[in-house]
């Protein structure tokens, strides 16, 4: 039984699997979300709830966050009843996709309290957090690493990035624009190769054997695409804020990215037809109404 207290704040998609591997291990964690259902479900598999985020940074030494937006994000660790007002807190652990500026100024912010900041976004979905098998991007101070690597190691691969705060955020967001590109442009293929008359799963299996393999051919095509469940576990409004964040970086830093913009009004499509809440896997339906023709319904695998 491990005996530290770990608080563990926002139980989303990828929240409530990671917190519950951390109760699963043994930690003793103390949970706070809007969302009254999922605190349930943590609490009945044995962690304990806090009113709000000042209250869970007034229980534990170690704060976990996996919250949607910035501006979020940055309410939580810094605002009224956040983290920065608890009395025991002594390192935060942002595991949200926040981009590079808001992790330096939440850094600071809790700095001047005393709190350490680890800049810790994660890639893997739904699934790699179920299982533990997420990439998790670290930047924290140097002494810190040996400690969160015992804690994150229960959540998957952690690989330390660098030592500055948002460092981690950058290499998230690269990451993912050049996954959310992989999507659109495999989504593309997809269809022209159906309507010319070739069979989907013959075209995923002939990617996956060659050059045009990819971590939409590998994974989120035949699991949420092929099936038709759209069901991959990540919204078109989050991977449009991922891919506005890094495209705002990417900006300011003086680099045109002409082949990310164009992805970037690729799910702006996809949320003005399906809306926020759509998996992004959607945008395959676009390209479908475009090309008059539907991918046909295979199951799931392993079903
Ligand atoms: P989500 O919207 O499913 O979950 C967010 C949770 O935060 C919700 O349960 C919500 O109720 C809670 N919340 C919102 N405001 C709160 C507040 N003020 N106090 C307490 N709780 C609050 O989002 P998600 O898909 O779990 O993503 C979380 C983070 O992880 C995001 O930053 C996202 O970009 C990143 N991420 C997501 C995925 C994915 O596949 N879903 C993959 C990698 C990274």
């Amino acid at each position: 039984m491990n005996t530290s207290k770990i608080g563990f704040i926002g139980l989303g998609t990828m929240g409530e699997p990671m917190a519950t591997r951390l109760v699963q291990a043994g930690y003793s964690v103390v949970v706070t979300d809007l969302n009254s259902a999922a605190v349930a479900r943590l609490t009945a598999l044995g962690a304990t709830s806090a009113e709000n985020a000042a209250a869970v940074a007034s229980e534990c030494d170690i704060v976990c966050a996996s919250l949607p937006t910035p501006d979020v994000v940055e309410k939580v660790a810094l605002g009224t009843h956040g983290v920065s007002s608890g009395s025991t807190v002594k390192t935060f652990i942002d595991l949200s996709t926040t981009g590079p500026r808001v992790a330096k100024l939440v850094a600071s912010g809790l700095q001047e309290k005393g709190i350490r900041h680890v800049d810790c976004p994660v890639s893997g979905g739904a699934a790699g957090a179920q299982k533990g098998t997420l990439a998790l991007m670290v930047a924290c101070a140097a002494e810190l690493q040996p400690e969160m690597a015992e804690l994150l190691q229960h959540l998957g691969r952690v690989i330390f990035v660098g030592e500055t705060a948002g460092l981690a955020q950058t290499m998230k967001l690269v990451n993912n624009l050049v996954s959310v590109t992989a999507l659109a442009v495999s989504s593309e293929a997809l269809v022209m190769g159906v309507k010319a008359g070739l069979d989907p799963k013959v075209m995923i299996e002939v990617f996956n054997a060659g050059s045009g393999r990819n971590s939409a051919t590998t994974d989120k095509l035949p699991r949420a695409v092929l099936p038709r469940t759209f069901d991959f576990g990540f919204s078109t409004a989050l991977s449009l804020k991922d891919t506005r964040l890094c495209l705002e970086e990417a900006e300011i830093m003086g680099i045109p990215m002409p082949v990310g913009n164009a992805v970037r009004q690729v799910l702006n499509m996809t949320r003005a037809s399906f809306g926020d809440n759509a998996d992004f896997t959607r945008m395959v339906c676009l390209i479908e109404q475009w090309a008059g023709i539907e991918i046909p319904a295979s199951e799931k695998p392993g079903q």
